[in-house]
């Protein structure tokens, strides 16, 4: 199908889900309305055919992830989304694929109000970019750098599953299908980031592995972090496929989950106020580690002992 044929089927389907879209697709750039006195919050993410999803992934679940891994950013700054554009590289324009796409794509950002303004349709290797905009109240974004020692590290959420359904499906062997569904529909954590939004002192969405990505919010912050391994929540669906070790690997440097870290004042008032968070967002929080002076992270295995995996994370070009 040609491109405006395409564009046009993405138009139809993109319905008005906010009357702050003052233009949207159709002409040579949206117009919107942003609520006066809010920051923006602009995020983007490219999805690759065979790197980001395996290859062969359906459209629906691409769709969703794509879209799911922008929110999940918007959650680690503590915004409401609102806005979206989406590039597609299409290898043949397949209307099928799109529809697909969309199927999964527009669930998604009906969930969570986002309207979907505009975009760019070419041909290339199957890619999927989107940006996301968001609104935060001034001063309450959860940057990275606000992490204080004495703070505590929380968690939300279980963490290592998408990493073991990768492995699993690596190996060539059975995918756990509660595993898989981790990998293929990630839930941005974005009440959550909201109810944090102004709480936590910092905060990032775990997309990396845990290790790498509290590094980064410790090296942002000029501060290190202890981490209780066996703290770590939802070890217990992976020990039914892995042994000890490969879970603590998935689970303190496998990539995908979407969680969010943050961390909080110490004390019980912090206590009081990630219940509070995950009262408000039917979502557990579980405290990991502590903020401490110095740098880097360092994991704890259960006699205290330090714990060293051969990689903390995810990087494309290591
Ligand atoms: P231009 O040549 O002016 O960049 P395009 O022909 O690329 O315009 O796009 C026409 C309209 O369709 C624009 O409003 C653009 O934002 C929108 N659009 C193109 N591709 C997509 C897409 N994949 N998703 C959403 N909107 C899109
Ligand atoms: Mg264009």
């Amino acid at each position: 199908m040609a491109e405006f044929g395409l564009i046009d089927r993405i138009r139809a389907r993109a319905a008005q889900v906010r009357d702050d879209v003052v233009l949207g697709i159709g002409d040579d750039a949206a117009l919107l309305q942003p609520p006066p006195g809010m920051q923006l919050v602009v995020s983007m993410d490219t999805l690759n055919d065979g790197v980001h999803f395996p290859a062969g992934t359906g459209a629906a679940l691409v769709g969703w992830k794509a879209l799911a891994v922008n929110l999940s950013d918007l959650a680690a700054m503590g915004a409401e989304p609102a806005w979206c554009t989406l590039s597609l590289s299409l290898p043949d324009g397949d209307p099928a694929w799109v529809d697909g796409f969309l199927d999964g794509f527009l669930a998604l950002a009906a969930e969570h109000r986002v309207a979907l303004v505009g975009g760019d349709t070419t041909r290339g290797p199957l890619s999927v970019s989107i940006a996301v905009h968001g609104l935060v109240d001034p001063g309450r974004a959860l940057r990275r750098d606000g992490a204080r020692v004495g703070d505590a590290v929380w968690v939300s959420g279980g963490l290592g599953a998408a990493a073991a359904a990768l492995a699993q499906w690596r190996g060539g062997g059975a995918v756990d299908q509660d595993l898989r569904e981790r990998l293929d529909r990630p839930c941005p954590r974005v009440r959550l980031g909201r109810a944090l939004a102004g709480v936590a002192t910092a905060c990032i969405d775990v997309s990396d592995g845990l290790l790498a990505d509290l590094g980064h919010v410790c090296a942002a912050s000029g501060v290190g972090a202890v981490l209780d391994l066996d703290a770590l929540p939802g070890a217990g669906r992976l020990r039914a496929h892995f042994d000890a070790d490969a879970v603590r690997r998935l689970q303190a440097t496998g990539g995908d989950d979407y969680e969010l870290c943050f961390t909080l004042p110490a004390g019980a008032d912090a206590v009081a106020l990630a219940a509070a968070g995950a009262a408000a967002t039917g979502i557990e929080v579980t405290r990991i580690g502590t903020v401490v002076a110095g740098q880097g992270v360092q994991a704890l295995d259960r006699d205290g002992r330090p714990w060293r995996p051969a990689s903390a994370g995810h990087d494309h070009f290591a």
